[in-house]
């Protein structure tokens, strides 16, 4: 079986669905995902997405980012993201996104490690849910938006270092070949690859495979982020996080003598790293996390789900400590692209958690993915319509049987990949301290 459409985006997160929304309705978008339409990290995302709240707030929200990434961000990708913010909240408004608002009717805003003053926009402890059911209602209502679920890219399919399309495998192992004058990727994070991970298991970087074996530029794939707090389970699976808002609006870690061993609000990475010094010195699989200085109403209106789940492992945060653990949670690096979410092949773009535009430096400011996210998802399909009928169509020329099992050693390459590079900003930075 073949396909043909004008735009094909592969993924179903926000960064996918904000693309596509944004993309001219006079065009064929197809949208493809590995699993359902609400199995993505998107739907996951509890603690809120950022916004500059004033002109005043922009230096000290700027200097927060690149404070938290270790100054190796792009700066001029930062500057985009910030003052595209207002813009994006307001649009999401307009979809019928539900924020939180004071009693006046403004905007309320929550705090993160890191922020220096409160400037995330949130729906309870489920704004991932919020935002991204919003924008999928919006995207299924639209005539030319077609989504297909269980449908798993597998390969792109080049032309002369452009990207005329993909090859994809179905859930009975059927592969179709999919021809797009333009392709988006917007596959997530790499948490699959790892056994202790926030994300989705499927989630598994084969974006990342197809670009090194198409010799696509990718930036920095090492730059992988441990979430400091993540409840604690002998269970497999994917780990629950305890975002870092309840940290931000008071919550207490403590070790096995219930002493606090770190300000709970630095960036993730140092919270982290102290939360593994920690359980080295105790001996412990674990630290405490105290929820008890929030008042219980508080928990129950801003962190239901946070509540909820938490009481069906057995714990009453408004009475108890629970054991949080690190886990991996996000990844900065990515699919290098340019500030329009270009890529280094020709028609072929990359956006939300699978690319890399410089935003998150080595390590990204809690609540900047979403918003990230969004903002070069929307840049990427103002690119794409203004070069549409710079590239003609192309019907490839494959054998499809070639592509038979051609993902079996992805998750291998990726994760050899991301240790190489791991070793090479090792030496690099070591040589540096010379
Ligand atoms: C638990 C949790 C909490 C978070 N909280 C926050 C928060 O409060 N604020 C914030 O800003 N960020 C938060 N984040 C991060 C944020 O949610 C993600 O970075 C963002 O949603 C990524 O969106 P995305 O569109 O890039 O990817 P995703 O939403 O993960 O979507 C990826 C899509 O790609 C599809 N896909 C993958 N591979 C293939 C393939 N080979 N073929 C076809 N389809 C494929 C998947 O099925 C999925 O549809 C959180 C993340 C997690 C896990």
């Amino acid at each position: 079986m073949k396909i043909t459409t004008d735009i094909l985006i592969v993924g179903t997160g926000v960064s996918g669905l904000y693309c596509a929304l944004n993309l001219p309705d006079d065009k064929d978008i197809l949208m493809i995902t590995k699993s359902t339409v609400e199995e993505n990290d998107s739907f996951l995302a509890q603690g809120g997405i950022c916004m500059l709240k004033n002109d005043d707030d922009y230096d000290s929200y700027f200097e927060d980012t690149m404070r938290a990434g270790h100054y190796e961000n792009r700066k001029e990708s930062v500057d985009i993201m910030i003052r595209s913010s207002q813009d994006i909240i307001k649009d999401l408004i307009d979809y019928g996104v539900d924020f939180q608002r004071n009693e006046d009717g403004s905007l309320a805003f929550t705090k993160e490690g890191a922020h220096s003053t409160p400037r995330i926009c949130f729906h309870e402890d489920t704004t991932g849910k919020e935002i991204t059911s919003t924008l999928l209602e919006a995207a299924k209502k639209k005539k030319n938006i077609k989504i297909i679920e269980n449908l798993t890219m597998v390969d792109i399919i080049e032309d002369n270092k452009r990207c005329v399309g993909i090859v994809a495998k179905h859930e009975n192992g059927a592969l179709t070949e999919i021809d797009a004058r333009f392709t988006v990727l917007a596959t997530g994070g790499v948490g699959g690859l790892y056994s202790h991970s926030t994300n989705f298991p499927h989630l598994t970087a084969d974006s990342l495979a197809i670009a090194l074996k198409h010799g696509i530029e990718l930036e920095n794939i090492d730059y992988i982020q441990i979430h400091p707090t993540t409840l604690y389970s002998r269970k497999r699976g994917r780990r629950f996080l305890i975002s870092e808002s309840v940290r931000g609006e008071g919550a207490f870690l403590f070790n096995s003598h219930m002493e606090r061993f770190v300000d709970e609000l630095l960036p993730r990475d140092i919270v982290a790293d102290a939360i593994k010094k920690q359980m080295e010195k105790d001996g412990k699989p674990y630290v405490w996390l105290s929820m008890k200085p929030i008042p219980k109403e508080d928990i129950l209106s801003h962190f239901p789900n946070i509540y909820k789940t938490c009481k069906q492992e057995g714990y009453d945060v408004t009475k108890e400590c629970i054991p949080v653990v690190p886990a991996q949670h996000y990844f900065m690096g990515g699919i290098h692209v340019d500030k329009y979410s270009a890529t280094s092949f020709d028609t072929l773009y990359a956006v939300g958690e699978t690319a890399c535009n410089g935003v998150h430096g080595k390590n990204r400011l809690a609540s900047n993915s979403l918003l990230e996210s969004l903002v070069f998802a929307k840049r990427a399909a103002g690119r794409i319509a203004e070069t549409f009928d710079d590239y003609d169509a192309v019907t490839p020329d494959i054998n499809i049987s070639d592509y038979i099992n051609c993902e079996k050693d992805y998750a291998d390459i990726v994760k050899k990949e991301i240790e190489r590079m791991r070793i090479y900003h090792e030496q690099h930075n070591n040589a540096d301290e010379c």
